[in-house]
């Protein structure tokens, strides 16, 4: 098995700031992790380095790689960061879609990095493609839906489109940055046991934040916890009881952000 992700001593500061100090970690390919920590414990931007769209701090001897490619070394990026880019798929707490078109289309447009140019700035799509979109509707539980505009859906739904988009990029890893930080405890249920098919049934592996232990719980096997840029906790999420939350958490636990 190759590891899906592999993070070697990660450093990132914004100015003085050092929001992550020192991060070493490992997915294998097939994993479902959850990423927690309260608001501000450095999630997003670890997120960030995972989907390839930030770098390390220069100086540091900050290593990543990525599906078996190494994406950063030492603050600098590597020739291949761009096709690995294309092989992670993100899903956002917005869910990012292009509300005046198609469900079906917005589908669709995950697989542009796929087809030449041409075809993409025309909007054209081949039958196959369409068959494809369709498929990965399915797997969403959206089929029936895909002929409406994407604002028409609720914003559980939305987040479900998203997830196939992320499927028609083929996206060997996905990224869920807070994707039901905004939805409704119905709504959250829908979107994760979505994340959790993906998973299962297609080996993709996945690595979702959510700021809140519970969904991760419920949902995932392992935990990663992060706690003023360090890593807290790293193991399966059954080890991880309520004096270790508490400490993890402190005064914020159930908050919002
Ligand atoms: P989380 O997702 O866990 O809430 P973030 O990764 O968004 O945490 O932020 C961690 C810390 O880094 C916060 O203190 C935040 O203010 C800071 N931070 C994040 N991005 C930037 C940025 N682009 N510039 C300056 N500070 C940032
Ligand atoms: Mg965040």
């Amino acid at each position: 098995m190759m590891p899906a992700i592999q993070i070697t001593n990660l450093q990132k500061s914004f100015g003085e700031a050092r929001v992550l100090k020192s991060i070493s970690l490992h997915v294998e390919e097939g994993e479902m992790v959850a990423l927690i920590g309260s608001s501000g414990s450095g999630k997003s931007t670890l997120m960030r380095h995972l989907s390839c769209l930030t770098l390390a701090d220069k100086g540091s001897d900050s290593e990543i790689e990525v599906l078996g490619t190494p994406v950063q070394s030492k603050g600098k990026a590597s020739k291949d960061i761009r096709r690995t880019r294309a092989r992670v798929g993100n899903v956002f707490q917005q869910f990012n879609l292009v509300n005046r078109l198609s469900v079906l289309t917005n589908v669709l447009i995950g697989g542009l990095s796929r087809v030449p140019v041409w075809r993409s700035m025309l909007g054209w799509f081949t039958r196959e493609e369409k068959q494809e979109a369709l498929k990965a509707l399915e797997l969403v539980g959206l089929r029936e839906h895909a002929l409406k505009r994407a604002s028409e859906l609720s914003g559980g739904q939305q987040q479900r489109v998203a997830i196939a988009r992320a499927l028609m990029q083929k996206a060997e890893i996905i990224l869920a940055d807070e994707p039901i930080a905004s939805l409704d405890p119905e709504s959250s249920r829908l979107v994760m046991e979505t994340l959790e098919r993906i998973n299962r049934e297609l080996g993709i592996t996945v690595v979702v934040t959510l700021h809140q232990v519970d969904y991760a719980q419920k949902y995932c096997r392992r935990a990663i916890a992060l706690q003023g840029g360090e890593i807290f906790f790293d193991g399966p999420i059954t080890a991880l009881d309520g004096q270790m939350l508490s400490r993890l958490y402190g005064t914020q636990m159930g908050s919002e952000p």
